[in-house]
């Protein structure tokens, strides 16, 4: 088991007080950060400017990149995603999605989740740990280097529910968006969350422009406890008057993310009510196929999903039908991990 602490994740004063024991001078820090965050080194092995000694003392004391590739799967539109494994054996997912214009990367907060949806692989066996700072850092320098230019998206929404990680998320998103950092513009990343009403009210705080989206998937709390269990479920009402204080504290419109499931929230009834949800809150709509990751729920049918979309059209809802892209590669959060850790149970896919 390798627990080295990832590089990425030091503080300025960590950085020096390192060096200082090192006995090596103040401009090496330069140099790495260089390293690091302009040339995105994978291992010191690649900072050809250090001496050997400070290359191995690195390598000894930190892990410069703490996540490694143990699968690729790639599908013909471009999307890729990556089984990676951290130091200490677990593993998680990230989803690279091409579209002609941008590059989006999609990435994950936890090993597992404490939330447990009803139709997602991630939570199905709970949560097993947070992810660190740097492992959250790393899983963007490994995509930005892997695809071979910029990142243009970032898109919080991969395995866990990031508003339950804020201690290591805060600090990572500042990492990827500073200009010493990897210089990703903070309006090009989205925080995704299931309703934490304390995280939302967190992320207000924290003063950044990120863009925030709900997983809202129910009109009413009657229709979300059909596919969040309680431990985590906050009242809608609540969910929704933080979501006004994330609007109004950061200026940035909030997403609704709906996966439309067969008779379950696909009624017009349904569509009515989160246009109203929608128009109040100023909010867009995004709506998802439901991917049922053998959880016994059905997509709703084409022309189910259009009469839902005409509904929001027609009350002035910004709303758009999302693809499902790489289903094939199994790229809803959560089946390549789940597949690999219980390949007897959960092929069925
Ligand atoms: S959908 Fe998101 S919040 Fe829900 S279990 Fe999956 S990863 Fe967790």
């Amino acid at each position: 088991m390798n627990l080295r602490r990832p590089l990425r994740e030091l503080s300025q004063e960590e950085w020096e007080s390192w060096l200082a024991e090192q006995r090596q001078p103040a401009f090496r820090a330069k140099q790495i950060r260089e390293w690091l965050f302009a040339k995105l080194a994978l291992a010191a092995a690649e900072m050809t400017n250090l001496p050997p000694a400070l290359r191995a003392a690195l390598e000894r004391d930190f892990a410069v990149c703490s996540v490694k590739p143990l699968e690729t799967l790639a599908d013909d539109e471009g999307t890729t995603k990556w089984l990676l494994g951290l130091g200490d054996g677990e593993t998680i997912e990230t989803v690279l999605i091409r579209a002609p214009d941008r590059l989006t990367l999609c990435i994950s907060t936890q090993v597992g989740c404490p939330v447990r949806c009803a139709f997602c692989a991630s939570g199905r066996h709970g949560l097993v740990r947070d992810l660190s700072a740097g492992e959250i850092v790393d899983q963007v320098v490994f995509a930005q280097r892997a695809a071979g230019r910029r990142l243009d998206n970032i898109v919080v929404m991969g395995m866990g529910e990031p508003l339950l990680n804020l201690d290591a998320l805060l600090p990572a998103l500042d990492v990827v968006c500073s200009p010493e950092g990897l210089g990703i513009g903070a309006r090009h990343v989205t925080v995704s969350t299931s309703g934490i009403v304390p995280g939302i009210r967190r992320l207000a705080g924290a003063g950044r422009q990120w863009n925030l989206a709900l997983s809202l998937h129910g009109v009413s709390d009657e229709r979300r406890a059909r596919f969040i269990p309680p431990a985590h479920r906050y009242p809608l009402a609540e969910i929704l008057a933080a979501c006004q204080e994330y609007r109004a504290a950061t200026g940035r419109m909030v997403t609704l993310e709906y996966a439309l499931v067969a008779g379950e929230n696909d009624s017009s009834i349904d569509g009515e009510r989160l246009a109203r949800i929608a128009r109040d809150l100023h909010a867009k709509v995004n709506l998802i196929p439901c991917n049922a990751a053998d959880s016994g729920h059905r997509a709703s049918a084409a022309g189910q999903v259009r009469a839902f979309h005409d509904i929001l059209l027609a009350h002035g809802v910004q709303a758009t039908l999302r693809r499902r892209k790489g289903s094939e590669i199994e790229a809803a959060c959560g089946q390549l991990r789940a597949r690999r850790a219980a390949p007897a149970k959960e092929t069925d896919e």
